[in-house]
This record gives C-alpha cells, sequence and structure tokens, in this order.
C-alpha cells in the first residue's frame, strides 16, 4: 500500500461494529471490510481482504472491545497491520436517522452533530451508537473529513400519504412520520439496477431487503415511493428479534393489564420477538430451517406471510409490478424463502424458475415471468464509501476553484 489516501467506513450498531478500508482512486474499491461482533459480551473479529486472501476470524478479550471505542482501536490495530502506509482521509459512518430533512449524506459539522444528537430520541436503539462511533472516528483521526449517510435520506422521495400518520397534524410538524430505513441498501440496489438493467429500474421495482433486520420498499423509477418501515426500524415485517407491524392496542393491554413498563415493552417488542419469539429457538433463519420443529416452521410461515402481504401491499402503490429484487442475508441465500414469497404469485406476474432459484441465478423468474424476480447481494459500505470520496473530490474541486458540487 502506498500513501494514496483512503476511505474507512464504520456502520456502528449496539453491539457491533462494520468496518471497511476502500482506496478512493476513479472509484473507491474494498480493501477490507471487517465486524466486530459482541462489543462489550464475548466479543469476536472478522474480516477479509479480497481475493486471494485467507479470511481472518478470532475471539477477542473482553478489553479488545469493551465499548465502541476500544472496538474501533482494535479494528484500526488490525487494518494499520494488513495496510501500514493508509492515510485516512475521510470516514463515512452509517447514521440510521438523518430526520425529515437530510435526503443525502452529509459532511459532518458541529451543526449536523447537534442535530444528529436531537434526533436521537427517534432511534433510541441506533443512533446513540452511531453517534459514539462518530466520536471515536473523530478523536482517532481528528483531520480526516467525517461524512454521515443516513438510511432515512433514500426515502425522503415518498409522497405526503406514505409520510405521514392518521394523527392530528402537529404530530407530523414534530416529527411524527413515516421515515423508513435500510436506505443505504435501497440505493445500492437502485444504482444497481440503472448499471445492469435500466429498463427495470426506470419501472415498478419492489426490493425485499431480508436480514436479522428485514423490510421491503417500492420503487417507481429508482425512486422510493413506499416503504414497510415507518417512524422506527421496528414496523412492517417481522425481523430476528423484533415484532414488525404490531396494532398498538397490545402496548396498552401489556402496559394496563399485565403490568409492563414501557421499557420492558420496548426490550419485549426489540429484542424477544419476530423469528426468536414466534420460534423460541432463535433469530437465525438458517437455524429455523434446519430444525424442522412445528414451531420453527411456523415462524418461517409467518416470515413468509407478511412479506407476501406486503409484496401484494406495495404493488399496489406502484400500480403495478415489474421486477422483485431479494437482497439480504435471507434474500441473498435463502432459496426456501424465495420460492415461498413467489408461490402462487402468478397473478402478480412472478413465475419463479426453480432451477435458477437453486443455483443462485442473479435473475430467478423464467423466460415468459411477466415481472423479473432477481437476486442482488447488496452492499451498503460501498454505497458509504461512494459518498466519503464524492465529498473528498468536492473538496478538492472547490480547492481547485471549480463550482463545489450539492452538499454531501
Ligand atoms: P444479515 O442481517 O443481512 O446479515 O442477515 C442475517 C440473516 O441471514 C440470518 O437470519 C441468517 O440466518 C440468514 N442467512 C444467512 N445465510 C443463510 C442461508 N444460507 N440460508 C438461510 N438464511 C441465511
Amino acid at each position: 500500500m502506498t500513501n494514496t489516501p483512503v476511505a474507512l467506513t464504520l456502520n456502528a450498531g449496539s453491539s457491533s461494529l462494520k468496518f471497511g478500508l476502500f482506496s478512493i482512486g476513479a472509484t473507491p474499491v474494498a480493501m477490507a471490510v471487517g465486524l466486530v461482533d459482541s462489543i462489550g459480551r464475548t466479543p469476536t473479529l472478522k474480516a477479509s481482504f479480497g481475493a486471494g486472501m485467507p479470511p481472518l476470524g478470532r475471539d477477542l478479550t473482553p478489553a479488545e472491545a469493551s465499548d465502541h471505542k476500544s472496538a474501533l482501536a482494535t479494528a484500526l490495530a488490525l487494518l494499520r497491520q494488513h495496510f501500514p502506509e493508509a492515510q485516512v482521509a475521510v470516514v463515512g459512518h452509517r447514521v440510521v436517522h438523518g430526520g425529515p430533512s437530510y435526503d443525502g449524506p452529509m459532511r459532518l459539522t458541529p451543526q449536523v452533530m447537534a442535530e444528529l444528537r436531537r434526533l436521537s430520541p427517534f432511534a433510541p436503539i441506533h443512533q446513540p451508537h452511531n453517534l459514539a462511533g462518530i466520536d471515536a472516528a473523530v478523536a482517532a483521526f481528528p483531520d480526516a473529513v467525517q461524512v454521515a449517510c443516513f438510511d432515512t435520506a433514500f426515502h425522503r422521495s415518498h409522497p405526503w400519504v406514505n409520510d405521514t400518520f392518521a394523527l392530528p397534524r402537529d404530530y407530523y410538524d414534530k416529527g411524527v412520520r413515516r421515515y423508513g430505513f435500510h436506505g443505504l441498501s435501497y440505493d445500492y440496489i437502485s444504482g444497481e439496477l440503472n448499471r445492469t438493467a435500466p429498463l427495470i429500474h426506470a419501472g415498478r421495482v419492489i426490493v425485499a431487503h431480508l436480514g436479522n433486520g428485514a423490510s421491503m420498499c417500492a420503487m417507481l423509477g429508482g425512486r422510493s415511493v413506499a416503504s414497510t418501515m415507518g417512524f422506527t426500524a421496528l414496523d412492517g415485517l417481522p425481523m430476528g428479534t423484533r415484532t414488525g407491524q404490531i396494532d398498538p392496542g397490545v402496548i396498552f393491554y401489556l402496559v394496563q393489564q399485565e403490568g409492563m413498563t414501557i421499557d420492558e415493552v420496548r426490550d419485549l417488542f426489540y429484542t424477544r420477538s419476530g423469528l426468536l419469539g414466534l420460534s423460541g429457538l432463535s433469530n437465525d433463519m438458517r437455524a429455523l430451517e434446519a430444525a424442522g420443529s412445528t414451531q420453527a416452521n411456523e415462524a418461517i410461515d409467518y416470515f413468509v406471510f407478511r412479506i407476501r402481504r406486503e409484496l401484494g401491499g406495495l404493488a399496489a402503490a406502484l400500480g403495478g409490478l415489474d421486477a422483485l429484487v431479494f437482497c439480504g442475508g435471507i434474500g441473498e441465500n435463502s432459496r426456501l424463502i424465495r420460492e415461498r414469497v413467489c408461490e402462487g404469485m402468478g397473478w402478480i406476474g412472478l413465475d419463479l424458475d426453480r432451477a435458477r432459484n437453486a443455483a443462485g441465478d442473479t435473475v430467478i423468474s423464467t423466460d415468459m415471468s411477466r415481472a423479473r424476480v432477481m437476486v442482488i447481494p447488496t452492499n451498503e459500505e460501498l454505497v458509504i464509501a461512494r459518498a466519503a470520496k464524492k465529498v473528498v473530490d468536492a473538496d478538492s474541486a472547490c480547492a481547485a476553484g471549480r463550482p463545489n458540487v450539492r452538499n454531501t
């Protein structure tokens, strides 16, 4: 590695830190991606360094990742060991909430940081960890440009009817809105469709991001018009440990009749529900597919049923369907879930080719299928790296006296 400037990408979750190192030449290229998991408990480290290099995986000592700051230090030590001369010019951060106004990446200034802290109550489970990751990165790279990329930004294009709840108007004005999440993933898929299938990109597409967190997005011409997640990343599809859509009356019941506190209800909805709660076994789809028990099968049934329901609703929002795209850990890897989602969906134009699905092809519908079914591995880190590069390029353009690009 030379002194070429590089971009570091960080995605700080509640107990994990995903990181990536990208060269920022003409287009960003991943040099390394990795994950510190189970921060503060029994931490582990995984990393890969591109083709031909063996992936790395090891348990960490508790001190190596007791919090996000030490986890970042551990990740950086690994990156420095492999790329001793890399100069981190820019750090791109995944930030879950950008509020109603941020519709694209933002360079982090004290004012933007203050606004993001103000938004923390909207995403109390995620935003404080994202901000802790930013604080740790600023301390580690005080001279680097810091850029925030928001999960909500991609959905700012959706219309008012999918931005509001039927509450008195002043709640909307106070920010109680349907923001939508997983925007970095949808942004990547939209870009890939534009690159590889422009006619599809220009049409009516539903993307199913099915991972431990799961949501779906309806896109028209590559822009979000509706999504299954709302005010928080709790709405919509059932997830690994989250309920997905639930009648709010259940909250009243749990608090008033069962005597639960709001914190207990939140913990129940976020960490003990979804696939884990239904199966009583695991939040991991691989474990449920392998188990074959009645409860595991019912958890899968519910997951598939809700995806199919949302598919119909989102197709109605689009006025039809030209393509369904699967991504995320489950969407990219589980042929069973893809098959079950598409089963009997001829009425909406889907005709799955079982052999293509089993082979893991990119296009898994038959040639006769009215709507195309695709599998596209998502890459949120690359979206962050591209945004980070754009900011650095804009700085260079400014320094060279050329007009600035948009305030990235
Ligand atoms: P993600 O959050 O996108 O990393 O996705 C994690 C989810 O993907 C977990 O539920 C995993 O069990 C699931 N997953 C990963 N690989 C497979 C596979 N081969 N078959 C079924 N599910 C999988």
